[in-house]
This record gives structure tokens, C-alpha cells and sequence, in this order.
């Protein structure tokens, strides 16, 4: 697909607008999530970027309710699930844990994560870990659950799927629960999967198996990915659109080729000069100067001032930039643009 080019026109599956969460911490207030917004449509892959720090995982989990009792999302934030039979969730005005946010959660939005060690039961086969998952949220009987099962190990890839369904999670290797755990969270058919840095405990080969496989399941299962990570390099493969992260807000915005060939915002830009590249062979990588400062001093004007190269002195320390269209897909915020 020529994501460059074409106008996405899918149906809006997911709406957060001016998501704001903060923590309440012994030292103070921190703002975790600074009034960001954005959509996912239909079978598309959003790709969240940032270091860590920029709120990329605080978002998706106030997305699932998986906040901690210590976060406080800010009454006027809103994040709308629409369904496809037309219904739509307000998913801030849900009960924690009530019926409504249960179907939503794990149903019809899945989640990866990093380790997927730490989401299995060691005491519970893979197979009766994905049964009890069918049950729960489809019609089905326990023999066509244990079938279904089969099936999506067949699919993500683990050889011998009759046996390995028998199996526990700690006779698998690292990729192979990956896998066995991207086969539980399908299992329950979602609309959406979010993908919290999926690759990024298993090596490089094993990585590239993986974000190939979740490309290949998204296409057969029409799914909407929202991909969180740190590495452009990873998002490259995989997104559609790029939303950067930085200190809790959206910096930039764009198609996936916008982000990587013309990325505008300078912290983008630097991100993606930190790249490890076969072509720069000797050459050395730019870090980008400077540490994330603590959100517990943010600093006044542009969130990225403060290791930006190309800082406007008493502008961009002083004013926040708005948000500037670059095309019709690519937004910015920075006072280069304005
Ligand atoms: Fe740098 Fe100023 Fe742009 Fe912020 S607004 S990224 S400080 S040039």
C-alpha cells in the first residue's frame, strides 16, 4: 500500500480527545499525559513513538482502564469506542471493571505486551489459557474452544500446535510465547490490538519473524493496531500512521513515509539520526543531547526547548506551539512551522 499518497478513509474504530492524566505522587502532581489526541480507524496500524517517559504506555492503559488507583484522568477527556453495529462507548464513563468495560477489555480490544512471560499462568497450559480467553467472549463449546486454540497456534506459527497446545508457557522460548501470546489475545477476535513494545526483549531475527506474522494476522483479521514503541526503525515496518510522543504530548503526526522520509519536528528528526544504519557504517550515531527532564519540572513553552538544537531564544521557551499542518496527513507542532 502506498501509504504516502493515499487518503485514509476507514471508519473510526477509536476516538481520544485531550487525554490528560496525571499521578499523585508524594512529591507532587505528575503529568503523565498532557491533552493528546488522535483516532484509529479500521484495520489500520497507528504507531506511538517516544522515549521512555512520554506517556505512550499511560495512554493506551487509561485506553483499557489498566491505570493504576493513583492516576486521575481529567474529567474532559474523552475516549470513544465505536462498534460496528453503529453503538459508541464512552469508555472514561465506564465502571472499572463492570460488565460493559470487561467486553470491551480483552474482547474487543487485546493487548501485547513486552514480556509475555509475566501474562501467562505458569500453572495453566497455553491451550487451556487460550480456551478459558474463547469462552469468555464467544458462543462456542469447550471442543470447538481447544480447536480454535489449535488453529491460532497453527496461525502465529508454532510448529506442532496439537502438542504445544498442551504445553506450559515456560517449555516455550522467548519468540514462541510472543507468539503463543499474540494466539491467545486473537483468539478473542478484537477489533483492536494495542502492541506495547512487542519485539523489543527478543533478538533481532526473532523480532523481524514476529512484526512480519502481526502484519500478515492484521491483513486476514481486518484488525486496528495501535503499535507502541521506541524504535522508528521498528515502526517503519509496521505503521501507517506515526504519532511521536514527547513529555505527554503529540509533537508530530504523519503517514508512516512522512514520519521517516520527511519528518519536520526536530526532536523526529533526532530520533531518527539515532538510528543504527547499514549505509552509516563508521559513522556515528547523534544522540540527542540532554536528558528528559522530570515531569515533575516540566518546563514552560515548548516541551522540547530544552535539548532543542534549533530553540528560538524567548520564543520557545516562553509560548507552546500550536498545531501547524504540514499536509493534509502530516501535522506539527513547532514554531519553525508557524
Ligand atoms: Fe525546537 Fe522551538 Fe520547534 Fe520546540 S518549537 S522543537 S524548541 S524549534
Amino acid at each position: 500500500m502506498d501509504i504516502g499518497t493515499e487518503q485514509i478513509d476507514w471508519d473510526t474504530l477509536l476516538e481520544v480527545q485531550d487525554l490528560k492524566v496525571s499521578f499523585k505522587t508524594d512529591e507532587g502532581i505528575i503529568l503523565a499525559v498532557n491533552g493528546i489526541s488522535f483516532s484509529v480507524q479500521r484495520g489500520q496500524t497507528l504507531g506511538i513513538v517516544g522515549e521512555s517517559g512520554s506517556g505512550k504506555s499511560v495512554s493506551t492503559k487509561a485506553i483499557m482502564q489498566l491505570l493504576p488507583r493513583t492516576a486521575v484522568v481529567d474529567k474532559n477527556s474523552s475516549i470513544t469506542w465505536h462498534r460496528e453495529n453503529g453503538e459508541t462507548v464512552e469508555i472514561t464513563q465506564l465502571k472499572k471493571g463492570g460488565r460493559e468495560m470487561r467486553r470491551i477489555r480483552g474482547g474487543e480490544i487485546g493487548m501485547i505486551f513486552q514480556e509475555p512471560m509475566s501474562s501467562f499462568s505458569p500453572v495453566h497450559t497455553i491451550g487451556n489459557q487460550i480456551i478459558e480467553a474463547v469462552l469468555a467472549h464467544r458462543q462456542v463449546s469447550k471442543q470447538e474452544a481447544r480447536e480454535i486454540a489449535i488453529d491460532m497456534l497453527d496461525k502465529v506459527g508454532i510448529s506442532n500446535p496439537s502438542v504445544r497446545v498442551d504445553q506450559y508457557s515456560f517449555e516455550l522460548s522467548g519468540g514462541m510465547r510472543q507468539r503463543a501470546m499474540i494466539a491467545v489475545t486473537l483468539s478473542m477476535n478484537p477489533s483492536l490490538l494495542i502492541a506495547d513494545e512487542p519485539t523489543t526483549s527478543l533478538d533481532v531475527t526473532i523480532q523481524a519473524q514476529i512484526l512480519e506474522l502481526m502484519n500478515q494476522l492484521r491483513e486476514e483479521f481486518n484488525m486496528a493496531v495501535i503499535f507502541i514503541t521506541h524504535n522508528l526503525g521498528v515502526i517503519a515496518q509496521v505503521a501507517d500512521e506515526v504519532a511521536v510522543m514527547y513529555l505527554g504530548q503529540i509533537l508530530e503526526r504523519g503517514t508512516a513515509k512522512e514520519i521517516i522520509n520527511q519528518p519536520q519536528h526536530p526532536y523526529t528528526q533526532s530520533l531518527l539520526k539515532a538510528i543504527p544504519r547499514l549505509d552509516h557504517l563508521g559513522k556515528r550515531l547523534t544522540a540527542i543531547g540532554g536528558d528528559i527532564p522530570s515531569p515533575l519540572e516540566r518546563p514552560g513553552g515548548c516541551p522540547f526547548h530544552t535539548r532543542c538544537e534549533q530553540a528560538i531564544s524567548g520564543v520557545c521557551d516562553t509560548q507552546i506551539p500550536t498545531l501547524t499542518p504540514i499536509s493534509n496527513t502530516h501535522t506539527v507542532h513547532c514554531f519553525l512551522y508557524e
